[in-house]
């Protein structure tokens, strides 16, 4: 049956500011890093898709590299596109990236003008779009002159090929470089796509957020849940289909015990304030204004909902934070 767009679909989600650009982002994205490969059922991942733009989610985070296998994540995207959500593409913003391993050769990953344009080209393909809104640089290049990768993005712009430029993985020095470069060939930095959980707060240490602000870019974060371990999934073991058992990317050392009793203790802290613990991860991570969006990952449609869901109880009070804290041992 041909799919009709939620009528009420901006009506309960929140969007944030990137930065100083004019583009706003729901505070939840989705990623199609894990779930969207041609391992998971193609229904699933136009359920889970489908749903979420019903729920206010318009931006939708891809690679060239998302899969499994390589590039498959893109094709079932363009899939979903071609068969529901194509109608609805001036409502969404579609995101790919390049910067990993992607085909064999010098020019299959990393930074230069070649790779990054080529790869480009050939998401827009799998995708089936003639452009899309935001193409990042997936990780810094420690061999490519930083100027060739960003004129690299500068020239996707020019081309009409992407909106908006992103940086993924740099750290705050290089991305205050790559924002400079930028702003002088007159393609601002949109916004940086770091890791950040409770589990994970380098960018704190780094300053990163000081340093967006400063060059006027949002930031997003990715695996805000810790791939699924600051959820319920672990409290009881290790479901079989869960992220441990079906992907090299989460493994069965990561449940060490140090890390589910802090696990445990946060979870009972998300029991009381009468949320999921993905819920108060979320809000967690969402309490500095200047975290414009989180990207999550979803293997089924309930917990895209859970996750959303989390947007009606942000609000952390001062002694909760400072329980969480103690309990991250920070
Ligand atoms: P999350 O931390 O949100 O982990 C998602 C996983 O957690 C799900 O696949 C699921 O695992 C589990 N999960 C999610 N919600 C719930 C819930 N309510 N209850 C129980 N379990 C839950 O993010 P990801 O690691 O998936 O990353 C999200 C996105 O970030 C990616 O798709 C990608 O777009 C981006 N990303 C970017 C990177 C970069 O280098 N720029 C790197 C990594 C990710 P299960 O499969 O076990 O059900």
């Amino acid at each position: 049956m041909t799919y009709v767009a939620a009528d009420d679909r901006y009506d309960t989600m929140t969007y944030r500011r990137t930065g100083r650009s004019g583009l706003r982002l729901p505070a939840i994205s989705l990623g199609l890093w894990h779930n969207f490969g041609d391992e998971r059922a193609w229904q699933t991942q136009r359920d889970i898709c489908r749903r979420a733009f019903d729920l206010g989610v318009t931006h939708f985070d891809l690679a060239n590299n998302y899969g499994p296998p390589p590039g498959s994540a893109e094709s079932n995207f363009g899939r979903i596109l071609a068969t529901d959500l194509a109608p609805y593409r001036d409502e969404l913003v579609i995101s790919t990236k390049a910067g990993y391993y992607m085909w064999p050769g010098p020019y299959g990953e990393w930074g230069s003008r070649k790779y990054l344009i080529t790869s480009l080209d050939q998401s827009l393909r799998r995708m089936g779009l003639d452009h899309v809104d935001i193409f990042y640089h997936h990780r810094p290049d420690p061999d490519t002159p930083i100027e060739e990768s960003m004129t690299a993005l500068d020239a996707v712009v020019r081309a009409g090929k992407a909106l908006y430029v992103g940086l993924s993985n740099y750290n705050s020095a290089q991305t205050a470089q790559a924002a400079a470069i930028l702003a002088d060939l007159g393609t601002p930095l949109l916004i940086h796509q770091p890791s950040y959980s409770m589990l994970n707060r380098w960018t704190e240490a780094d300053g990163l957020l000081d340093t967006l602000e400063q060059v006027g870019a949002g930031c997003i974060a990715y695996s805000p849940l810790a791939q699924g371990l600051l959820t319920d999934r672990y409290l009881d073991g290790i479901p079989a289909d869960s992220r441990v058992r079906t992907s090299v990317f989460l493994n069965e050392s990561d449940l060490d015990e140090p890390t589910m009793a802090t696990v445990r203790a946060l979870h009972g802290v998300a029991t009381r304030r009468g949320q999921s613990l993905a819920q108060l991860a979320l809000a967690w991570a969402l309490r500095d204004p200047r975290m414009t969006s989180l990207i999550i990952g979803a293997s089924s449609v309930t917990q895209l909902e859970t996750n959303i869901a989390a947007l009606d109880n942000l609000t952390l009070t001062d002694a909760e934070l400072t329980e969480i804290e103690g309990h991250l041992g920070a």
